[in-house]
């Protein structure tokens, strides 16, 4: 077996249609992906486990879809206008740009720089005379805060618009529609609400193919719970969370809780965890778990003048919600869902052997039709794809060789092959062929269906 690079990810990747660089034919756009046939089904796939697993499975929680553009207002309410910095400093000598607490992080993994100050990381990076990653030189500007914020305008003349924010994650639309949806819904504390959409964050140093991007997908879930219950539910998030990846298939091995302390917790923050996964690059940052106080609804309610409280129909007693909050990014659930999966071997042909061993939840295509011999069996394996694809995704594949065939369906992790033969065209049964077990099984149309279906089940 081959190790796995991020090199090797991002080909595979482009190479098979999962991921291009964006806007390409006119030289990239840095840190911007596309996500390709495959990318796309598999993207879908993973927001659909979440959805079923978070949202129709759960005893607790019902979605929402707010917009991205939000009035202004909530953004000043939230913090983000006055406090969504990153550390921003720049090297003299080479002029690359970076992040400071990420310089110092990176110098010494045992820091947390994120709960430095300022001037704290300017006297480590001084101290400790950190060089600059590019160049080596260690001269360096003083540290600027960054808001991450993209700014937009509404409106026809772009002098007399109206200032707008991209959403920098999804979170602040669901706590402006805290009220409609408990009530609307008859919700009794505790509840959450989930929702999966695009936040945009003006990254100072994206990277790492799709782990860090300016454009990403975020799914989230507020939970609403009666203060004081809040590490309750807090740990009962912890391993849903958790047990949500090991599910999918993610290695427990490759899985880590990295319980925020004191110095590293935001200042609305009583508990964070972050669910690491290891990347190629190393374990970082897959989700991030926070219990997150009443501090939103609590700023909302004095910007807006709107009571957020809630009344407990039972005591009667008049309280803001706590909110406990996993955030999990699409792309980097993505990222980790490849580089589990992916498996290559060069035989001693020298022939590269790809599997891509993904739960079949996942898998873009759940079946493969290949008529045998193209000339003999096309009509009917072109009427069993179309009879197949009403009920899951298929791919229909009439060109080489069988072997090669399967091969090229392995390499994209398709969990079933229907093959096509001179006896289906006798006695309408065809050889479902299980990608992991191997197994050949003669079956008529209306069993493959029942076996895929119960088979692909998340
Ligand atoms: P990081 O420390 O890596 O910048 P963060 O702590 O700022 O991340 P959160 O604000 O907790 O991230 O966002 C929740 C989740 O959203 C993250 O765990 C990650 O999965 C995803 N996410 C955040 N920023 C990005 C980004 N720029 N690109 C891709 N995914 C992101």
């Amino acid at each position: 077996m081959k190790a796995k690079s991020m090199e090797t990810l991002i080909n595979y990747a482009k190479n098979y249609g999962f991921v291009y660089q964006g806007s390409e034919i006119y030289g990239g756009l840095a840190n911007t992906w596309d996500y390709g046939p495959l990318g796309v089904e598999l993207k879908n796939n993973l927001k659909q486990a979440f959805w079923k697993r978070f949202v129709q499975e759960s005893p607790y929680n019902v979605g929402l879809d707010s917009s991205i553009l939000l009035n202004p207002n909530a953004w000043v309410a939230s913090g983000h206008v006055g406090g969504f910095n990153d550390p921003l400093i720049d090297c003299k000598a080479c002029q690359t740009r970076h992040r400071a607490d990420h310089l110092i992080e990176t110098y010494d993994p045992s820091v947390h720089a994120d709960g430095m100050k300022i001037n704290e990381m300017e006297a480590y990076i001084k101290d400790n005379h950190i060089p600059c990653p590019a160049c080596g030189k260690h001269d360096f500007t003083t540290i600027r805060q960054f808001n991450l914020m993209f700014k937009t305008s509404q409106g026809v003349v772009d002098e007399q618009g109206l200032d707008l924010y991209l959403r920098p994650e999804t979170a602040q639309g669901i706590f402006l529609d805290f009220k409609h949806v408990q009530r609307t819904s008859r919700l009794k504390v505790p509840f959450g609400i989930v929702q999966i959409g695009k936040s945009f964050r003006n990254e100072i140093t994206p990277g790492n193919f799709i782990f860090r991007t300016r454009e990403f997908e975020q799914m989230e879930l507020e939970f609403f719970c009666k203060p004081g219950t809040e590490k309750t539910w807090f740990d009962y998030w912890k391993k849903e969370s958790m047990q949500f990846l090991i599910d999918l298939n993610l290695h427990a091995d490759n899985l880590t809780f990295e319980d925020h302390d004191a110095s590293q917790l935001s200042h609305y923050s009583n508990m964070t965890t972050d669910i690491e996964y290891k990347y190629p690059f190393g374990f970082d940052e897959l989700w991030g778990i926070a219990s997150r106080t009443d501090y939103d609804l609590t700023q909302h309610q004095t910007h807006s003048e709107t009571s957020l409280e809630y009344m407990d129909p039972v005591t009667n007693e008049k309280y803001i919600p706590y909110v406990v909050e996993p955030s999990l990014g699409v792309e980097r659930l993505f990222l980790a869902v490849l580089n589990e999966a992916y498996t290559s071997e060069t035989l001693e042909s020298g022939e590269e052997r790809i599997n891509l061993n993904i739960h079949p939840a996942l898998a873009p295509y759940k079946v493969a039709v290949l008529p045998l011999i193209k000339k003999h069996h096309k009509e009917e394996a072109e009427k069993v794809y179309r009879a197949l694809s009403k009920h899951v995704m298929a791919v229909y594949d009439e060109a080489g060789k069988i072997g090669r065939r399967y091969r090229r369906q392995d390499a994209i992790g398709t969990p079933f092959a229907v093959t096509i033969d001179h006896d289906s065209l006798e006695d309408g049964t065809y050889t479902l062929r299980d990608k992991n077990t191997m197994e050949q099984t003669r079956l008529s149309l209306d069993e493959i269906i029942a076996h895929i279906e119960k088979r692909i089940k998340f």
